[in-house]
């Protein structure tokens, strides 16, 4: 699940916190009673059928075994494994998450041209001028009521995509006022981080009108990273717990894999991710000394120790590789860019409309409706470029992945079980537009790849040849 900090703001701040504070990992699996026994049996003779028989030590063998695997038709035979009507289920699952982009988009847009319109926005700031003297303090008595009215006019459609549609596909396991609660709980961080980011960037537009896209890309940075740094501390605990892993059988080899890539064992751990759903997921939290890695109880459960090992080396992967703090300069940089282009267009709409609308410039909290149009339109024809940004470190983890567990069937299976809620097969302008992690096709091809290779686990013939006094 990810942390709903954000959901109502649909800003492109609040957003992007959302993507890093849980770069909410490819690990998320599919519930294991959408694997079949059938398609379970398939796999397992599968697995037999493409097994490589000698580990590699001899050129001899390597040849051998690259001629008895061909990557592109043992991805073809993975992806056959999976019953057409399963298939169909999850590709409507995931086809209907494009419309979920648009509608949503369309929302925020809707709302926000209705509060600049009926000068609903005007009004409140006229409302916050009257309360207080302070302008942060004006800022916050506008800030608060505008969240409450966002969210509320946008509770029908969360309604629909987070718990009656979660419920028709099997995924999600709240009753409604568990789940009601948890929203409120969200609802309460977006109106305390929201509101605290709000008083700064209208401070920073305040004293720099003209250049506040600059400073303003520095304060949102450093939002971000707060509120990265202290998710695993303050908000994390607030949905779930998160405890050291119990099971010898698993904790054992994650942890000689966490050894063997130097990240310390206190930051692997089991959250109880069953509280609020079926999917099998593990993530990477937290910046700095905060960073934690976690696999949930379902992957526990459900999953194979091959697969439970290529998930958790792939998490490691966002750790070693730092992918923290890279997607935080990455977004930042589209942050910079995107508040210099809203500099442009909300200056230019307030010439044309500020006299109707009763917004002043952009120091004027009434205008932040026309900010958060600007920020999400934005934000929607970049989805993408920013997909492709966090897909491409996705596949950079899948890589170390492969290469720490050794397991291309177990990555093959994972990527499978994924497909229960991420279509499997989608075109290439599928994937680039609409998927933030690599497609099942893409990682079972990457898996059968390194399989075919065949790498050698010790020292290459090559150099066992060589004259002791040369090694
Ligand atoms: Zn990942």
């Amino acid at each position: 699940m990810a942390v709903p900090v954000s959901k109502h703001l649909v800003t492109l701040a609040l957003a992007v916190s959302i993507s890093v504070a849980s770069v909410e990992i490819s690990a998320q699996e599919t519930p294991a009673q959408t694997a079949s026994p059938a398609i379970a049996e398939t796999l397992s003779s599968l697995e037999r059928a493409a097994e490589v028989t000698d580990p590699g030590y001899s050129s001899a063998a390597v040849v051998a075994n690259t001629k008895s695997l061909d990557p592109a038709a043992a991805t073809k035979a993975w992806l056959a494994a999976v019953p057409r009507d399963q298939r169909e289920k999850s590709d409507a699952y995931f086809e209907g998450g494009y419309w979920l982009l648009l509608w949503n988009f369309l929302l925020i847009t809707a709302i926000s041209v209705f509060l600049l319109e009926s000068r609903i926005s005007a009004r409140l700031r006229d409302f916050a001028e009257r309360a207080a003297r302070v302008r942060s303090l004006q800022v916050a008595c506008y800030a608060i009521p505008y969240f409450v009215i966002v969210a509320t006019l946008s509770f029908p459609l969360n309604l629909y995509e987070h718990f009656f549609r979660e419920h028709q596909y099997g995924f999600a396991t709240q009753t409604f006022l568990p789940w009601f609660r948890e929203q409120l709980i969200g609802f309460g961080l977006t109106i305390i981080g929201g509101t605290i980011l709000l008083i700064a960037l209208y401070t920073v537009f305040r004293r720099a009108p003209r250049t506040w896209w600059i400073w303003g890309t520095g304060l949102v940075v450093i939002f971000l990273f707060i509120v990265v740094f202290i998710a695993p501390l303050c908000i994390e605990p607030l949905f779930n717990t998160y405890k050291p892993l119990a099971n010898v059988e698993i904790r054992d080899p994650i942890l000689a894999m966490a050894r063997a890539n130097q990240i310390p064992a206190k930051q692997v751990f089991e959250v109880d991710a069953s509280r609020q759903t079926t999917r099998v997921s593990a993530n990477v939290s937290g910046v700095l000394g905060t960073t934690r890695i976690a696999l949930n109880d379902n992957l526990l459960k459900q999953c194979t120790l091959p697969e439970i090992r290529m998930v958790m080396a792939h998490e490691m992967g966002h750790y070693v590789l730092n992918h923290g703090a890279k997607l935080l300069t990455y977004f930042g940089i589209f942050i910079l860019i995107g508040f210099a282009l809203t500099s442009v267009f909300f200056d230019a709409a307030v010439k044309r409309w500020g006299i109707r609308w009763r917004v002043r410039g952009i120091a004027d909290p009434a205008g932040l409706p026309l900010l958060v149009l600007i920020l999400s339109t934005l934000l929607f024809i970049a989805t993408p470029l920013l997909n492709t940004v966090v897909r491409v470190t996705e596949r950079e983890a899948d890589a170390f992945g492969i290469n720490t567990s050794r397991e291309p069937d177990g990555m093959a299976k994972a990527a499978l079980k994924l497909g229960a809620y991420r279509k499997l097969d989608p075109t290439p302008l599928e994937e680039f537009i609409f998927f933030d992690h690599p497609s099942g096709r893409a990682r079972i091809r990457m898996a059968m790849d390194w399989k075919a290779a065949n790498l050698p686990t010790g020292e290459s013939p090559a150099t066992e040849t060589m004259p002791p006094d040369r090694r």
